[in-house]
């Protein structure tokens, strides 16, 4: 379990467990669960469930089980079977022993309905699709009932067993429930309880050629396991009587489902056939893609744990869909790593600069702090020479107002080194580009202050030319250059996929110290923001870093938003 677990705010399901507790109802007892249909990666709107079930848990001293929803074979595959497992662990989270599938209840499952046919709850259907949604009528009109709605309880049984045993074709025959075309509800409307589909399933094989649907397996899952509260999103409201029928009449076990409303986050589609579809049209590379809002893409991007854990808990939960801002899910990874990140200098556009009253062949080691929110991270070496690079940003040869930085005669100070002017600008003489700025140093200035008191308003980062170890950065912007790329009915969202999503720089300059970096440590570039090494393409000789986030604090915007809200 997490150990820094965030702050709780009072939410509508907590309160209703609390209620449920003061009655002693089950015993006292809370679990929960965490129901994944593996046909997907998991994205930041299931963390949200997971940090939410197991958060319930941990609360009331109640256990979350981790179940795979795997009833449709077509669709799932162990890869994504694991991906799953990796991402809830990563999370924090921990099942124990209570890794379920709802593929190890399909015998139970159909056992339970011979016993809905045996009681005239369930009738095996002929009607094709196309007359079964036909005789579904209408919100407005009652449904019509089905010719086979009224075989006997032996005929049932016999058509049943021979659908199970594969003497039908694929959509021959159904099993539904039979409760009432005239329901107001459609759901109600005799649902369709298990379907022929001649296909093998990453688990069971071909075992199986007929498989429950949703509605019909869900709340027995929870039931078999003893689920106490279903939380799931608020498309399943109009399922729930549906749901409860089913429990009722076989009399099982009986949950209380819960709906919440699914998170939303601008800029960004959170809906696994999406993502699929962005993943298959080879719109970002793979699923992992640092630009995916999947939990294996935010980890690659840089993300931690934490900081997904206390943006479920800031968003909240509620009966009412909302989209949230992404500034939000930003702010919680600069708040976690602005604390836990080391901070390191690194040019990612790097223009040379030559000392040239430092002495030739000298390199001296300065004293250069780790991170300045946390003392006992220590300090470091940085070694400075006569070559330096300094970022292309940070010089412009003929400066607007407001800028600062170096230009023409004017003074900056590089960080924990030394205050140097600008006297001269080279440039390629064909192209006019800049090649290399001359500037001189202050050796009186060593550390960054003037003896003299005299003051400076930048103070840039920079790398040792000779010292310098090579690195590519991948600098990644929203996927989606509209915050809501779903809103539009009739106009594909993927239109407004943002073309400069990725722009990758293959000439970064950092400093010595970060040669030996691993897969997934994260650092502070100063001034430049957090970077995360790469977990795929980063090799010793060839390293390769994403930018989780720039440094930019957004903070106030947020804050006027809550207070908004
Ligand atoms: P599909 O579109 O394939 O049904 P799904 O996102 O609903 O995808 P599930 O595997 O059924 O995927 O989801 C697992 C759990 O995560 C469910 O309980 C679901 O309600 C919850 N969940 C899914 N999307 C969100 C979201 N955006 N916000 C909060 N919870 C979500
Ligand atoms: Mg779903």
């Amino acid at each position: 379990m997490p150990n820094d677990k965030p702050d709780r705010t009072p939410n509508f399901i907590r309160n209703i467990i609390i209620e449920d507790l003061k009655h002693n109802k089950n015993d006292g007892r809370v679990h929960t669960r965490f129901p994944p249909e593996p046909n997907g990666y998991l994205h930041i709107g299931h963390a949200k469930s997971i940090c939410l079930n197991f958060g319930l848990a941990e609360e009331f001293n109640g256990l979350c089980n981790l179940r795979f929803d795997d009833t449709n074979p077509v669709k799932e595959e162990d890869e994504y079977v694991k991906s799953i497992i990796e991402d809830v662990s990563w999370l924090g989270f921990d099942w124990e022993n209570r890794l379920y599938y709802a593929s190890d209840y399909f015998d139970q499952l159909y056992d339970y309905a011979l016993q809905l046919i045996k009681k005239g709850k369930a009738y095996v259907c002929d009607l094709s699709s196309e007359e079964t949604r036909e005789y579904r009528g209408t919100l407005t009109e009652a449904g019509k009932e089905s010719p086979y709605r009224n075989r006997s309880i032996e005929e049932n049984v016999d058509l049943f067993e021979r659908m199970y045993k594969g003497e039908f074709a694929d959509g021959a025959r159904v099993l539904r429930a039979k409760i009432d075309m005239a329901h107001p509800n459609m759901n109600m409307r005799d649902p369709v309880m298990y379907r022929i589909l001649h296909a093998a399933h990453h688990r069971t094989g071909d075992k199986w050629c007929i498989y429950p649907t949703y509605d019909w397996a869900h709340g027995l899952e929870d039931s078999i396991e003893r689920i106490t509260h279903s939380a799931c999103t608020l498309e399943f409201e109009d399922h729930r009587p549906l749901y409860d029928w089913f429990l009722e009449q076989l009399g099982t076990f009986h949950p209380q489902q819960i709906e919440f409303a699914p998170m939303n986050l601008t800029y960004t589609m959170l809906s696994k056939r999406k993502l699929l579809e962005l993943v298959q049209g080879d719109h970002v590379n793979g699923w992992d893609d640092p630009r995916m809002p999947t939990i294996s893409g935010l980890r690659r991007r840089g993300y931690t744990p934490a900081s997904i854990r206390n943006f479920s808990e800031m968003v909240g939960v509620a009966k009412r869909e909302s989209t949230v801002d992404i500034a939000m899910l930003e702010y919680c990874i600069r708040e976690d790593l602005n604390k836990s990140a080391p901070r390191v200098l690194g040019v990612l556009q790097p223009l040379k600069v030559v000392i040239t009253n430092y002495p030739e062949n000298q390199a001296e080691e300065l004293d250069a702090v780790n991170n300045p929110e946390d003392a006992s991270m220590g300090t470091r070496k940085v070694p400075f020479s006569k070559i330096i690079y300094i970022e292309q940003d940070d010089f412009k040869e003929d400066p607007p107002k407001k800028y600062f930085r170096l230009a023409p005669g004017r003074e900056v100070r590089l960080r924990y080194a030394y205050f140097i002017t600008c006297n001269e600008v080279i440039k390629d003489e064909k192209t006019g580009e800049i090649k290399e700025l001359h500037c001189t140093y202050d050796p009186a200035t060593k550390g960054g202050n003037a003896p003299d008191g005299r003051k400076v308003k930048a103070t840039l980062h920079w790398v040792s030319a000779e010292h310098a170890i090579d690195a590519e950065i991948r600098l990644y912007d929203r996927l989606f250059v509209k915050p809501d790329p779903g809103a539009e009915k009739d106009v594909d969202y993927k239109t407004f996929l943002n073309p400069n999503s990725l722009e990758i720089l293959k000439s970064c300059k950092l400093e010595p110290g970060l040669k030996n970096v691993v897969a997934g440590e994260r650092f502070q570039f100063e001034r430049q923001g957090y970077f995360c090494v790469d977990s795929k393409d980063s090799k010793p000789d060839g390293l390769v870093f994403n930018r989780t986030v720039p440094l930019r604090d957004s903070w106030a915007k947020i804050e006027k938003a809550m207070k908004n809200k």
